[in-house]
């Protein structure tokens, strides 16, 4: 799939026909999915890439000398290639296939931090992160003695960088900071807080979790030392991911998970490991869901991020500018700088209340935590209604989302 040109104005619903599920109607209603950051729905290229697999190609990768191993074990690595330039990494050997971010950042945490760290020593996160990018560095610190901190944010939902900038003290190990917020939006200025970070020798994580699907990625112009991504928000099937690190992280890590493919020579008083990044892929991985993301990101480099992001952008204004005039709304989350996230509270309303009566109007939207606990505390609240846009969403359905809203209102007194 060649990219259409940056000249070729962006239809929405061009787009839209790829994907079967967004026809579908849900209790009486066409479909209007507003919860893409949760999960992407798919294109009909990337199921038909899954279903061809089992159909034609169904192997074990990297085992078999048969024919049907050596076409599984190609598709598969030639997605690692695909990640590599999706990311722009220097080296397809940097790319560490994974079920998503979580376990991408699970790796970082006990084959790169747990290691390294002692009593005293700290690991800086933000206030903003997904439980993901707090929990993982919780556990390695309650086994070496080290500390968790949390940079503060704004009340727009904007990191405080100076006080980033001044918590990267010398006790600073490791650094992790999501790129997009899942529940604000906000996109973090990580060139910024990586350039800090490698002025003094502090590794920077970035959570890609929700930029992959927003934005053009280049993790050499950020300048950070991982980067996680997962497939399924970025329109691909679930429990496909990647983590890219810096050749040298890599090979100074030692495996977290053991077994079949990771090794080098197993003999029962000792084992030596295959090199990076085979010897963090232990198992036989989700096979079928790489091809498919293979398709998923040929499909998004089709319509081309520039034009994606630039499409985005425009839709969240106009839905921005919607909502704000929604009586008794209240956004969480103004940035100045924002993906297609839009977290919302409305007066005497509850979140789970709303979220079930826009379901019954076919509208699917998020309510709940987010997976953000300490972004709930910091603003006081328990949950939020998350609306997240995909360029297959339109105006009309932002409309049809604001005229509903309107309406459960009134059920809700
Ligand atoms: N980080 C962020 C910012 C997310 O939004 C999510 C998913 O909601 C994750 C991490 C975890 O992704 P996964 O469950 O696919 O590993």
């Amino acid at each position: 799939m060649s990219a259409v040109p940056q000249s070729v104005p962006f239809d929405p619903l061009r787009q839209r026909a790829d994907f079967p599920l967004l026809a579908r109607q849900v209790n009486g209603n066409p479909l209007i999915y507003f919860d893409n950051a949760n999960t992407a729905q798919k294109p009909r290229v990337v199921i038909e890439a899954v279903d061809a697999f089992y159909r034609e190609h169904n192997a074990n990768v990297a085992r078999a000398v048969h024919t049907l191993g050596a076409e599984a074990t190609s598709a598969y690595e030639a997605v690692r290639d695909k990640l590599a330039r999706f990311v722009n990494a220097p080296s397809r050997d940097e790319i560490v296939l994974t079920s998503g971010t979580t376990q991408a950042i699970n790796t970082v945490a006990y084959s790169f931090a747990l290691p390294r760290l002692k009593s005293g020593d700290e690991i800086l996160v933000t206030t903003m992160e997904h439980h993901a990018n707090i929990v993982p560095w919780q556990l390695v610190c309650e086994r070496t003695g080290a500390t968790l901190k949390a940079a503060p944010i704004t009340p727009q939902g904007e990191l405080m960088v100076e006080r980033f900038i001044q918590m990267l003290t010398p006790k600073v190990k490791l650094a992790g900071v999501v790129h997009v917020s899942n529940v604000l939006g906000t996109v973090n200025p990580v060139r910024d807080l990586a350039k800090a970070c490698r002025a003094r020798g502090i590794p920077l994580l970035v959570d890609g979790s929700q930029a992959a699907p927003h934005l053009p990625i280049d993790v050499q112009a950020l300048g950070c030392d991982f980067y996680a991504l997962t497939g399924h928000k970025l329109f691909g099937p679930t429990g496909t991911g990647m983590l890219w690190a810096r050749k040298e992280h890599l090979a100074a890590m030692p495996p977290f998970f053991g077994g079949g493919e990771m090794i080098r020579e197993v003999r029962i008083d000792k084992t030596t490991f295959a090199d990076p990044p085979h010897r963090f892929e232990a198992g036989t991985p989700n096979i079928a869901g790489f091809v498919g993301l293979g398709a998923a990101l040929d499909y998004v480099e089709s319509i081309g991020r520039e034009r994606i992001a630039a499409y985005e952008h425009e839709l969240l204004g106009y839905a921005t500018a919607a909502l704000k005039s929604v009586p008794g709304l209240r956004l969480i989350g103004t940035a100045q700088h924002k993906a297609a996230v839009l977290s919302f509270l409305i007066d005497g309303a509850h979140a789970h209340d709303l979220a079930t009566l826009l379901d019954n109007e076919g509208i699917a939207v998020r309510s709940g935590h987010h997976c953000a606990h300490p972004l709930m505390q910091f603003y006081g609240v328990p949950a939020t209604l998350r609306a997240s846009l995909a360029f297959y969403n339109t105006r009309a359905e932002v409309d049809a989302f604001v005229a509903a809203i309107a309406r459960v209102r009134k059920l809700l007194g």
